[in-house]
């Protein structure tokens, strides 16, 4: 086999990971092979390539069950006989492997978002890039929202307050789906929302009692 500079990059950092970490941390592999993965927590968060959940958060294999997709939407309860990849890990996460905490992690500069805004990318074009400009559609009521009541903010600005109320938006949805309801009052369930600033590392968490976003 002959790879490329980019994969010979992968290959020797597998190299380097399965040298430093993992033969050294065999009691942690061998548990998780085991016994299985029994994370408490199930984090939603964008497929962009600056974030990495468990870097963020300082975790170890087996610690985070996550799920990515364009701009860490989510899609209302909808049962229909079609594609839900996203609603099946919600309902993988929260009836199977019944985790404790919901994390919709969202950041700054989020490409989709941004999309969105400056409505000028090509991305949302839905002749060309169909399944992008549909999926983008649920952060619709985020943006619907921003123009109405922000008209007048400078594009960062609308920017970062459509990521933010997109966040609250997709909150919504979380709370749509039927089993999460039963675990949120069965199971002890809780679901967050919360905003990594890229540029600073920080965390602000959405504090739903008094509608604002709160730093870590
Ligand atoms: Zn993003």
């Amino acid at each position: 086999m002959t790879f490329d500079q980019d994969i010979k990059k992968l290959i020797t950092g597998n190299h380097q990971f399965k040298i430093k970490f993992f033969d050294s941390n065999n009691n942690i592999f061998n548990g998780l092979v085991e016994f299985g993965q029994k994370p408490k927590i199930m984090i939603i968060t964008c497929s962009d390539s600056r974030i990495d959940p468990a870097m963020i958060f300082n975790c170890q294999l087996g610690e985070l069950f996550v799920v990515r997709n364009i701009a860490n939407l989510i899609p209302p309860y909808e049962d229909n006989d079609t594609y839900h990849g996203t609603s099946a890990a919600l309902e993988f996460g929260t009836c199977f492997l019944d985790i404790k905490h919901i994390i919709i992690l969202g950041h700054t500069q989020c490409g989709g978002i941004q999309s969105l805004i400056e409505n000028t990318n090509q991305v949302l074009d839905k002749k060309n890039y169909s399944f992008v400009a549909k999926w983008m559609d649920l952060a619709k009521p985020a943006y619907d929202k921003v123009m109405a009541e922000n008209s007048q903010a400078t594009l960062e600005e609308k920017i970062i307050l459509c990521e933010q109320l997109s966040l609250a938006n997709s909150l919504k949805n979380l709370a749509s789906f039927p089993w999460i309801q039963r675990h949120i009052v069965n199971h002890n369930l809780s679901l967050h929302a919360w905003y990594f600033d890229l540029a600073t590392g920080i965390i602000h968490a959405h504090d739903q009692a008094i509608n604002s976003w709160q730093a870590l």
